[in-house]
């Protein structure tokens, strides 16, 4: 085949097109997308943390045309750049049909974190995560949603293990010029700067806006010249510093998210308050009302109308608190503007309104001014009745408008490459659009389409992508702590055995030590030569939670036992790209939360695109999810009465599913050393948990429940 030349026209649009990409969060659940900008400078690409953006201003635009000259490099980019133009000009998306109600007033979804993609670090767990798999699906689905959330200059902490196991955090800083965000500016090009009153101070911010396909997320940043330090500082970590720091945010989130709002033009028909933290906004909003010369009762009428609420935390201690003092302390100027004292609004923040001695609470607000709240699992949405109730004396409880919804997954975000080439072959390219058809996903079911044999070939294949990567991740810290024994590291592990994955945040109720509790057996389980099992630990305790970083040490201390080295590791600095790794090379899932304080838990649902098999308590989105033939439980769907006896109880019932069901399972091997009963789970598991626990369903279901109207 004769070479055709590439027309420089072509070459300057694609270069064009191509920086315009890697600005679109999109490239982040389009595995070909991130390709064409690995291939430019893969030692850049993962230096950056797979960051586009720094991989796009790296190269010269003269490198970038050299390269487009190369016929087969310059088609994948045609072709992504195209799959892109699709993507964002679609207009008969399942919201175009079905919520062009929102078309004038689109949803706003407030959140504290947004867990986008491993390179913006402005998510610290299970929350975060789930606001940016609800905002990518909010944008695959065509809903009218616009994300509001906070810009964290220094992010997050990474995490390091001292030599002897302790947590270290550090706090690089990160420069938003080098992140996929774009300044918010308005139409003569001057950055937008909105202000809120905490405190006495008038605390000025600018917005940051990340492009998540066809919708955007505005993250509000207060690190202006304008500012004094302290609130210059105010949004520099998530969740960071003291009481009055956090009242801070907060504020910044809740009122100044709607400030924003209203310089873009933006009218939301919902707001959505992704847990207590930006519940001031309905403060806000009640201002604005009363600003218009409203009474107070159609005001807050008003507010209730506009605000729905999700709960994410079953336990007292988890939610936000304030006391009186502070509270008139921070928010005097505010209710200064108003014709109100500080008592009214006080009010909505407690149970009981007249009792002046009680804490303001976020959640209390959240509840009082939505006209929807939900849980997030069938379990949590009863618990928080449970723990609400106080709110609606005299209200029998099947009447309290407290929901649930359960939480999902943005499938193809999660996928692995390799897992979603998988599925392109053996299911055609569509079976990204498919998330939800039960039918689609039951020919997983049949051996005919897939073999036993490719099944486990792509489970092999994903096994030794995590066992390479705990390599490398292991002999770079055993290098930092000064060791140099560096060949050790290429056999730790074996790339044959029952790998368990255990990662999530170390918070205590996650009861990360709990396979460990019977030391003896747990030594006899990874030491077993002919049925050899191991476990890849990692997570992050919360800088203050001394409790969790204990845990970390316990498992880090096991992990360098002569007997068990090579069998357990700790891999350090948790986050979306090493819970990729995790979630799609484990066979097990472990998973361990004391009942019923896991509200929904989601890493779970990320390994079953990947054929992995979940093994937890009965909380959360599991004990809905388990039918006794698509993974393994462990106890029973009953709550104890005291922490002792249920931890008890519980690493009994996993030490008995492990010597009973998993082990064995595992190792039922046919003459081709392939465990055809153990695959026939995973099969099952796809077919039942695939089109259910995915943030398509749940983000469908809350644009039914709650974002829509009622006629
Ligand atoms: C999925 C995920 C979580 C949440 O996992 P849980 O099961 O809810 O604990 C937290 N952190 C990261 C990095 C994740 O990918």
């Amino acid at each position: 085949m004769a070479a055709t030349r590439i027309s420089d026209k072509e070459i300057e649009r694609l270069s064009f097109e191509m920086r315009e990409l890697a600005y679109n969060l999109w490239w982040s659940w389009h595995p070909s997308a991130q390709q064409i900008f690995k291939e430019l400078s893969p030692f850049f690409w993962e230096d950056s943390n797979h960051n586009p953006v720094e991989v796009i201003n790296w190269i010269s635009g003269n490198e970038l045309r050299g390269r487009l000259q190369d016929e087969e490099y310059c088609e994948k980019v045609r072709s992504v750049c195209k799959s892109f133009r699709e993507y964002i000009k679609k207009k008969d998306t399942w919201g175009a049909k079905n919520a062009s109600a929102l078309t004038r007033g689109p949803v706003a979804y407030f959140s504290a974190e947004f867990g986008l993609h491993e390179s913006l670090r402005i998510y610290s767990g299970g929350l975060g995560i789930l606001s940016g798999d609800h905002a990518k699906a909010a944008s695959d689905l065509g809903l009218p949603f616009i994300g509001i959330g906070l810009f964290y200059r220094q992010g997050y902490f990474l995490q390091q293990l001292s030599a002897d196991g302790w947590q270290q955090e550090l706090y690089p800083s990160c420069d938003p010029a080098k992140l996929p965000l774009t300044l918010v500016r308005d139409k003569k090009g001057n950055p937008i700067v909105c202000s809120v009153e905490i405190g006495h101070t008038s605390v000025s911010f600018q917005a940051w806006v990340a492009h998540v396909g066809r919708i955007q997320v505005y993250l509000l940043d207060t690190n202006l010249s304008q500012n004094d330090e302290r609130s210059r500082l105010l949004t520099a970590h998530v969740y960071g510093g003291d009481q009055s720091t956090r009242v801070g945010q907060e504020i910044v989130l809740g009122i100044g998210g709607v400030r924003l709002l209203r310089k873009l033009g933006i009218s939301p028909s919902v707001f959505h308050m992704n847990e207590g933290h930006s519940a001031f906004l309905t403060l806000e909003l009640l201002r604005e009302q009363l600003h218009n010369g409203k009474p107070l009762r159609t005001a807050e009428e008003y507010v209730r109308q506009h605000c729905v609420f999700t709960t994410h935390t079953p336990v007292q201690a988890g939610h936000d608190r304030f006391d009186r003092g502070l509270m008139e302390g921070m928010f005097s100027k505010f209710l200064g503007s108003l014709d109100m004292n500080i008592n009214q609004p006080m009010q909505h923040g407690r149970v009981h309104p007249d009792d002046w001695n009680e804490t303001f609470t976020m959640t209390v607000l959240a509840l009082r001014m939505s006209r929807n709240a939900n849980g997030v699992s069938a379990l949590h949405g009863k618990t928080s009745i449970e723990m609400w109730k106080g709110l609606y004396p005299g209200m029998p409880e099947e009447k309290i408008q407290i929901g649930h919804v359960t939480n999902g997954v943005h499938t193809t975000g999660w996928a692995s490459p390799r897992a979603s080439q998988f599925w392109t072959v053996h299911l055609g390219p569509r079976w990204v659009e498919k998330l939800m058809d039960a039918n689609f996903w039951h020919k997983v079911i049949d051996s005919d389409k897939i073999s036993d044999g490719e099944l486990w070939s792509l489970r092999t294949s994903l096994r030794r992508e995590l066992i390479e990567f705990a390599r490398k991740s292991l002999r770079e810290q055993h290098l930092r702590h000064g060791g140099d024994g560096l060949t050790i590291f290429d056999n730790l592990l074996s790339p044959d055995a029952l790998t368990i994955g255990f990662a999530r945040r170390f918070a205590t109720y996650k009861r990360a030590p709990l396979f460990f509790r019977d030391f003896r057996w747990a030594i006899q389980v990874l030491t077993n030569k002919e049925r050899p099992v191991q476990i890849i630990f990692a997570g992050k305790a919360h800088p203050r939670d001394d409790a969790g970083k204990m845990f970390i040490q316990e498992i880090a201390n096991i992990s360098k036992r002569v007997d068990l080295f090579g069998k357990v590791v700790f891999i350090e600095n948790y986050d979306i790209n090493v819970a990729r790794y995790l979630i799609s090379g484990a066979d097990v899932w472990l998973n361990t939360p004391r009942r019923p304080m896991e509200a929904s838990g989601t890493s779970g649902q990320k390994v079953v695109l990947h054929g992995g098999l979940n093994v937890s308590t009965m909380d959360g989105w599991w004990r809905e999810a388990w039918d006794g033939k698509n993974g393994f439980k462990i106890g029973e769907d009953k709550s104890h009465g005291d922490e002792h006896a249920q931890d008890e109880a519980d690493a009994s019932a996993l030490r008995s599913v492990m010597d009973n069901e998993v082990i064995p399972l595992f190792y039922d091997r046919g003459k081709d050393g392939i465990p055809h009963k153990w695959l026939k789970r995973v099969r099952h598991a796809i077919a039942t948990l695939l089109p259910v626990y995915n943030t398509d369903r749940m983000v469908v279901e809350y644009t039914k429940k709650y974002y829509l109207p009622k006629k």
